[in-house]
């Protein structure tokens, strides 16, 4: 008997699977709408002007590549603190908030969750019913129970708001609830401030953790408008965890550049929170890579660099609510009898179309036209060349 004889063969990761099967495909004008990145109107992934300027002059350095510390450079958490918490908080000024560099928002997400499991409080993990996959693997992977909470009304397509009170105060003290601070992944539908302001109260009277998960900051409304949540929270009073990432904002995802910020009661408590945080990234991967994060501090601390990406990133945000605005008439054109209207008010990258499984197949198969058996469409992935063929054939599946 060999020494890997009872080794599964591991199911392949949804979106990742698609992927393969959509490059195999020879179709010409076949579209990728199952991915979770940013595409141009060419259909290519953007290198930012910012982001080459920072990198132009980074290079021209030649810098040694000697070890960061364990939670990055302080440079890059006081920046990634003032994009989150905003210009003049004063949970910055007081010291409240614990920052580190962490690889993209998934390694913030399983810092943050090794550092809860390491508080031995006893409690689940809840995420939200539906949510971007990898939410359930790092809870679980950190030791967690993972249960959800109700979170998409199929009908209205927008958040079942009772569904979800009623989830979190069924929940024990002490459970982490994982928030998508804005443009939630799949469904592309977002609290209002008022929802958020009630969800706030829930985790106070019910002793909840909230974990926010700030991944696509900038793709909604703003910079600071998407900020909204994590300064609400910021106002509560509450200790909470923010995951946050550069990959969609900076179009920086291999380089793999994110954080994870906790807010906590004290000066005295963040020195606490910040040396247990550092045994944890210690002893996963020591401390993070220097490139990604020294582009990023460059840009947001260079005036003429940071306007220059707010610029981009609008550029980027304007695209896909264009796409999304085109996408809605043009199924109306195609003769689409439903009410798509929806794909409008549904915020960042994606929409849950409603598309069931066998019409996702059927455009697959007939069309060359890829997205997740959930009916989740990468509206960034829409361009001025394939919305055209996207249209037709979403009317046609549907009729
Ligand atoms: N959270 C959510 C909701 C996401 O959609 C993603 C990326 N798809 C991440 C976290 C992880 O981002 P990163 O690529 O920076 O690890």
């Amino acid at each position: 008997m060999t020494l890997f004889h009872s080794v599964q063969l591991a199911p392949k990761d949804p979106i990742f699977g698609l992927t393969e099967a959509y490059v195999a495909d020879q179709r010409a004008d076949k579209v990728n709408l199952g991915v979770g990145v940013y595409y141009t109107d060419e259909g290519k992934i953007p290198l930012l002007q910012a982001v080459i300027k920072a990198e132009e002059a980074l290079v021209a350095k030649h810098a040694p590549r000697g070890y960061i510390p364990m939670e990055g450079p302080s440079q890059y958490n006081l920046a990634v603190q003032t994009l989150l918490f905003g210009n003049d908080s004063s949970l910055i000024k007081d010291g409240r908030v614990v920052t580190a560099e962490c690889i993209g928002g998934t390694g913030a997400l399983r810092v943050g969750a090794d550092f809860i499991k390491r508080l031995n409080l006893n409690a689940p993990a809840a995420i939200s019913n539906p949510t971007w996959e990898n939410h359930r693997g790092i809870f679980e992977a950190a030791g967690f129970d993972v249960v959800e909470y109700s979170y998409f009304d199929s009908k209205t397509r927008g958040v079942d708001f009772d569904g979800m009170v009623k989830s979190l105060e069924s929940f024990p003290k002490n459970t982490t609830v994982v928030l998508h601070a804005c443009c939630h992944n799949p469904t592309g539908a977002d609290m209002t401030e008022a929802q958020w302001r009630q969800v706030i109260d829930i985790c106070k009277s019910k002793e909840l953790i909230p974990f926010l998960d700030m991944a696509y900051q900038g793709f909604a409304d703003g910079i600071e408008q998407d900020g909204v949540a994590v300064r609400l929270f910021a106002q509560s009073g509450l200790s909470f965890f923010v995951s946050s990432s550069f990959s969609k904002s900076f179009s920086l995802y291999g380089e793999r550049v994110g954080a994870l910020s906790i807010v906590t009661e004290s000066k005295d408590e963040s020195a606490r929170v910040m040396s247990q945080l550092k045994r944890v990234i210690r002893t996963n991967y020591s401390n993070p890579p220097t490139h990604g994060g020294a582009i990023a501090t460059a840009v947001l601390t260079s005036p003429e660099l940071r306007q220059l990406w707010e610029d981009e990133l609008a550029q980027m945000r304007e695209r896909i609510k264009s796409m999304r605005e085109a996408l809605v008439s043009k199924l109306a054109a195609a003769g689409a009898k439903q009410d798509f209207e929806f794909i409008n008010a549904q915020r960042g990258m994606f929409s849950y179309s409603g598309l069931t499984p066998e019409q996702v197949e059927r455009l697959q198969k007939e069309d060359g036209i890829y997205a997740l058996s959930t009916g989740r469409i990468c509206v960034a992935a829409l361009n001025t060349k394939n919305i055209d063929k996207v249209a037709t054939a979403i009317a046609r599946v549907i009729a």
